[in-house]
């Protein structure tokens, strides 16, 4: 029988919630910022990690558009991703539905063509490479204003089939769901699969998830913890199936733990609950470190952890043929190991 950890290491994976932007470790900042001539505030990546020192959403989302302005080139955002591909191939992640924020990027004076072009390419650099397929989603500022999330919607036009769907991040506090209504309503016009971050211990939680529900239409909803505390919200996302991302690691950074045993209720309570990394170069873990996280303070069996990666298929917006190929590969994977 293969160990626990060894069995996590090696099960094929599938992520859900991950955003581009917060793969940039520390090194590449650096190397990115010679390469544009920038100056970093850090003397050195062991500085730079000691003031990843997080204790909330705000502080953290302060030294995450920072870090952003050493991503100047198609060439950096190539790299930038293919870090990421490498790095995640080594745990066997086999698909990856991915967050990017453009307009951390124009409101910079880069051209979305550029954030997409590097993207793309290493999109298909790593299919051909480690095997990896992955699909965008492009997540609109929540405190920026429903006009730029507009403007970005209709920049987005020419790239409409290189991108899956949209979502919603940054900061929460006074930005509820409901805000982006109509953009939500234009981008499913659009054909775009909809998602939200509905963040961990927020102000009004439930009311915004119920929101995403009812004003909104979601396929899927990110985080989503609080919705443990109302029954009824918890027996709606079940009778709709809805997907739920949740980031141990980042929880732990931003909250007052990973949230362990939620994710073991929302097992208990088969809801389609996944787990994620969120921004792995900032609350430091990829795929592999959450999965075993959640593990060592829950105890999983390794049926429990099968199931959540069996779950991160189902929420996917993968295919019906694509979602059975993989359903497959990890099902022969767990009963071999
Ligand atoms: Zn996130």
């Amino acid at each position: 029988m293969t160990p626990i950890g060894d069995f996590i290491k090696l099960i094929p994976k599938v992520e859900l919630h991950v955003h581009l932007e917060g793969t940039l470790e520390p090194e590449l900042k650096f190397l990115l910022a010679e390469r544009n001539n920038l100056e970093l505030p850090y003397a050195s990546v062991e500085e730079m990690r000691a003031a990843y020192d997080f204790d909330d959403l705000s502080s953290f989302l302060i030294q995450y558009y920072e870090g952003m302005s050493v991503l100047v080139t198609e060439e950096d955002f190539y790299d930038l991703a293919m870090a990421y591909f490498e790095r995640v191939a080594a745990q066997n992640v086999i698909y990856v539905e991915m967050f990017f924020d453009p307009q951390a990027h124009t409101v910079r004076g880069i051209e979305l063509r550029t954030v997409m072009s590097g993207i793309r390419r290493a999109q298909q650099d790593s299919e051909k490479s480690f095997g990896i397929r992955s699909q965008l989603i492009m997540c609109f500022l929540r405190d920026m204003s429903v006009e730029s999330a507009a403007e970005t919607l209709e920049q987005a036009r020419e790239f409409r089939d290189c991108i899956l769907g949209v979502g919603l991040d940054s900061d929460e506090n006074s930005n509820p769901p409901i805000k982006f209504q109509q953009i939500f309503a234009d981008a499913r016009s659009q054909g775009y699969r909809l998602t939200m971050h509905c963040d961990v211990d927020q102000e009004n939680s439930v009311t915004h998830i119920w929101q995403c529900l009812n004003d909104i239409g979601v396929d899927r909803i990110d985080h989503g913890v609080n919705s443990l505390e109302d029954d009824k919200l918890v027996e709606e996302i079940r009778r709709r199936e809805l997907g739920l991302t949740v980031c141990p690691i980042s929880n732990a950074h931003v909250s007052d733990g990973t949230k362990a045993s939620a994710i073991k209720a929302m097992l208990e309570k088969e809801l389609l609950v996944t787990v994620n990394s969120d921004d792995p170069a900032y609350f430091p873990g990829y795929m592999t470190e959450n999965l075993t996280r959640v593990q060592e303070e829950v105890g999983l069996t390794k049926n429990e952890i099968s199931q959540l990666v069996q779950n991160s298929v189902k929420a996917s917006w993968l295919n019906g043929d694509e979602r059975a190929k993989y359903l497959q590969q990890i099902k022969a994977f767990t009963d071999a190991n």
